[in-house]
């Protein structure tokens, strides 16, 4: 909304309420506007005495960062680098979040993917060939090499 002061003349003031400017105009080109105080429709808007109200106006979205993984740690430092801290971070996840299989890793993800075990997120070793085989399933593995001063095992 805008607040438009107005002057009759008969040099009486008031406010009139208007959704835009364009509206004010409308009004003032039918003739809509007129004193509440002598009823004149020769109506002048007062130029320097404009407001708006921006009460109505809808809260701003928060700014969506244009990289949602980026954070202020990461500011300078360069594209590897922050690669390296963000696979650190999904290893870390990875870790706590799975429970270690060890050598049966190969049977225990297989009993899973055929609902024999649990659904669960679990970790373990697998040879290549044990890999493969996962694979050639369908079975959705993935292997990670873990940094030495990583590996819980
Ligand atoms: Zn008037």
């Amino acid at each position: 909304m805008i607040v438009f002061d107005l002057l009759c003349t008969g040099g009486h003031r008031f406010e009139g309420w208007f959704a835009s400017a364009t509206e004010y105009a409308s009004q003032k080109e039918r003739r809509l506007l007129s004193c509440p105080t002598c009823g004149s429709d020769h109506v002048e808007r007062v130029p320097s005495a404009t407001r708006a109200n921006l009460g109505a106006e809808p809260p701003k979205p928060p700014k969506v960062p244009a990289q949602s993984t980026k954070t202020p740690e990461m500011e300078g430092k360069d594209p590897f680098a922050i690669a390296q801290m963000l696979y650190s971070r999904m290893l870390d996840e990875l870790l706590t979040k799975s429970e270690d299989v060890g050598k049966d890793f190969p049977a225990e993800a297989r009993k899973i993917f055929y609902r024999e075990s649990p659904e669960r997120a679990i970790r373990g070793q697998a040879t290549q060939e044990e890999h493969d085989e996962l694979i050639d399933e369908g079975i959705p593995v993935a292997r990670f090499p873990i940094p030495p001063k990583e590996n819980l095992n």
